[in-house]
């Protein structure tokens, strides 16, 4: 278009087309925006139905409050809410939404159906909205509470519509953000459809111990600790993982503010200063922290999505989310080898050691790897011959290590001193101590033993008698799906069995 080109307000077809861009970015989008409003009318129990990742079909049904013809009709307005009224609403908003823009974006983009009824009311609406365009309002009879229905989306919007990846993609970031809010509100029944198969049905009126059962399963809550911390301004409750549960990124971090999932700078600082020196850089421990506030406290106006949140005192939330942490991590139960993946035997009687010996010792249960190389802190390194001028921290034992053959112990003999808090185990050896995670050795163990094997072709594998089949959470079974010729050609004869 020229540059002189006259001033035009733009339709509120075409507002609502570019709003959808920036709240609208894929079918999980669409189902976060349809869960809280689901979550705001009070609803106690929502079903989801997907199809085709929800690029076909993403269903919303609540027994909420419901709306009558009028709200059903303004409710797809831009800019219609009806939660706040003021400005000065926004300061203290306890609701999920409060921007009046998520149902216009989302019809401005899709197939668009609406069937509500409150309550108290005899006959219900339906609403059917064609990419923005209004095409039939007609009464309708129907449970009490609101069905959306989501079709096509993006069909009116090709260049977005290319963004969207495959069906099982947008799936597993479909199932995510239904297990947040599921997560979040452990009190409303939640059931998810896909592809017309029953995946989850989470019951209402739980405990949030009892939905983490469910949708992780028992092995995690073993690997879990409580977190109960309140001062007289906020109170944060939850769940933090152990140590040796920890995992290679934050995506098992769930974190809610005043209930709603959310982020905030303060708070990974905080996670890492509260988990200190418990864990190794590059691990991150799995957490479900729920932190309420008034909500004068906190702004949750910074971003479209409402995702990220702003603290009038970040302060005082960072030394209290640290002081919970702590508090979680050093209840007895963790020093008294709880932990699942940690012996809990106590220290035996320091045995004199030979480092082929070392992992047969009674303070493990990991088999005897004689031959491996042992990872050896720089610093403890022994000049190579030759080498002496330069300093030992700039060497690592790969280094050292001629390429042919694998790198030998780093020293000729070490003893077990103990073992600290079930976990870090100090061993003195001839010319000082090193501190071994066991559990970090233990898998350092096995990615050596697996690289070696893999690169020198020969991997050895034997077929199961029945085959296992083994749940994941919907991110890891994505990764498990991209990954599947690797996995296979590492010795696993793994094969994909519907869901995750
Ligand atoms: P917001 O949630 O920011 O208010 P939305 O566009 O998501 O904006 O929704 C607009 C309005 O429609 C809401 O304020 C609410 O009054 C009404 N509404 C939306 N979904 C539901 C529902 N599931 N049940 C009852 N009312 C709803
Ligand atoms: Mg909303």
């Amino acid at each position: 278009m020229s540059t002189d080109a006259p001033i035009r307000l733009l339709t509120p077809d075409v507002v609502n087309k570019i709003a959808a861009g920036e709240i609208i970015e894929r079918p999980a989008s669409v189902l976060k925006e349809l869960l809280e409003n689901a979550v705001d009318a009070g609803a106690t129990q929502i079903d989801v139905a997907i199809a085709a990742g929800g690029i076909k079909l993403i269903s919303v049904a609540d027994n909420g409050k419901g709306m009558d013809r009028d709200n059903a009709l303004l409710s797809i307005e831009r800019h219609a809410t009806s939660k706040i009224r003021t400005a000065e609403d926004v300061e203290c908003v306890a609701t999920l939404g409060f921007r009046g823009e998520a149902l216009a974006s989302i019809a401005a983009c899709s197939r668009f159906r609406l069937l509500t009824r409150p309550a108290e009311a005899l006959t219900g609406t339906e609403l059917l909205i064609n990419g923005g365009r209004l095409q039939d309002v007609t009464d309708a009879g129907g449970p009490a509470g609101t069905i959306f229905e989501v079709r096509d989306l993006f069909f009116n919007l090709p260049a977005r519509r290319k963004f969207m990846r495959t069906a099982p993609t947008e799936m597993a970031h479909i199932q995510q953000v239904f297990l947040v809010h599921a997560l979040g509100h452990p009190e409303i029944g939640f059931r998810l459809t896909v592809d017309a198969r029953p995946m989850y049905s989470l019951p209402a009126g739980a405990k949030l111990e009892d939905r983490l059962r469910e949708l992780f399963g028992p092995e995690l809550i073993s690997a879990l600790r409580p977190v109960v911390w309140r001062n007289e301004r906020f109170t944060i409750s939850g769940y933090a993982g152990l140590p040796a549960a920890s995992r290679a990124d934050r995506n098992e971090q769930y974190v809610f503010i005043n209930r709603r999932p959310a982020t905030a700078p303060i708070i990974a600082h905080a996670i890492r200063e509260g988990y200190h020196t418990l864990l190794p850089a590059g691990r991150f421990p799995v957490l479900f922290i729920f932190m309420e506030l008034d909500a004068e406290r906190v702004d949750v106006n910074v971003h479209p999505t409402k995702r990220e949140v702003r603290f009038r005192e970040p302060q005082a939330i960072r030394d209290g989310l640290i002081a919970a942490l702590r508090g979680a991590l050093t209840t007895p139960a963790q020093l008294t080898g709880a932990g699942p993946l940690v012996s809990a035997v106590p220290a035996p009687p320091t045995p004199e050691l030979h480092i082929d010996d070392l992992p047969s010792a009674r303070i493990f249960h990991y088999p005897a790897l004689p031959g491996i190389p042992i990872p050896v802190p720089p610093t403890l390194a022994k000049p190579a011959p030759g080498a002496a001028s330069e300093p030992a921290a700039t060497r690592t034992s790969e280094s050292e290590a001629p390429p042919a053959s694998p790198a030998r112990a780093p020293w000729a003999w070490c003893r077990v001193v103990g073992q600290i808090g079930g976990l870090y185990v100090i061993l003195e050896t001839e010319d000082g101590f090193v501190i071994m995670d066991p559990h970090a050795a233990h898998e350092r163990v096995l990615f050596e033993r697996y690289l070696k094997a893999l690169s020198g072709g020969a991997v050895i594998s034997q077929g199961l008698l029945t085959p296992e089949t083994v749940e994941l959470p919907p991110r890891d079974a994505l990764r498990a799906r991209q990954n599947l010729t690797l996995l296979r050609r590492m010795g696993f004869g793994i094969a994909e069995f519907g869901g995750n």
